[in-house]
């Protein structure tokens, strides 16, 4: 009986302070923008990126406030919790329209503190106080399609 779902393409070798604020990232544009998680991301050790779909280019000022909350949030030092909820119950807690139709019943969702929920198998710290600091590289905008790049600062 097989507890864990493919959510999508998954490197279980991704460096876990970097996938970790993925998701820290991920929740922070959600907040942010209103715009859905990421579906295009790669992430590296030394450094990612990551793609998000807005209707507008965001401002100078936008970029350097998503910096400055994913910073705030690794700041709280929130614990990274795992558990295992049943797929009839996980839609309240997590976007599930990317599950594939044959995803087991029981699905496997991180937490980070009370601020992120998301179903995923991969590999993260205990707490956001392993993350480091997330530094902004570049950013562009195109045809709807925000990329951008970042890496991890002590
Ligand atoms: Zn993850």
């Amino acid at each position: 009986m097989g507890l864990e779902i493919q959510l999508n393409e998954h490197n279980k070798q991704e460096y876990p302070p970097m996938h970790t604020v993925e998701h820290i990232l991920n929740q922070t544009m959600v907040r942010m923008f209103g715009c859905p998680r990421s579906k295009n991301a790669h992430i590296e050790r030394k450094k990612s990126k990551c793609d998000y779909l807005l209707q507008e280019e965001p401002s100078a000022e936008m970029m350097a406030e998503v910096e400055r909350r994913v910073n705030e949030i690794i700041d709280q030092h929130l614990p990274v919790t795992i558990e295992f909820i049943p797929k009839t119950e996980a839609g309240a807690i997590v976007d599930l329209s990317k599950l594939p139709d044959d995803a087991s019943d029981m699905l496997r969702i991180v937490r980070i503190g009370n601020y992120d929920a998301c179903a995923c198998i991969g590999t993260h710290v205990s707490n956001t106080s392993e993350i480091g600091h997330f530094k902004m590289l570049t950013y562009d905008y195109t045809e709807g399609r925000l990329r951008m790049r970042f890496k991890l600062i002590e």
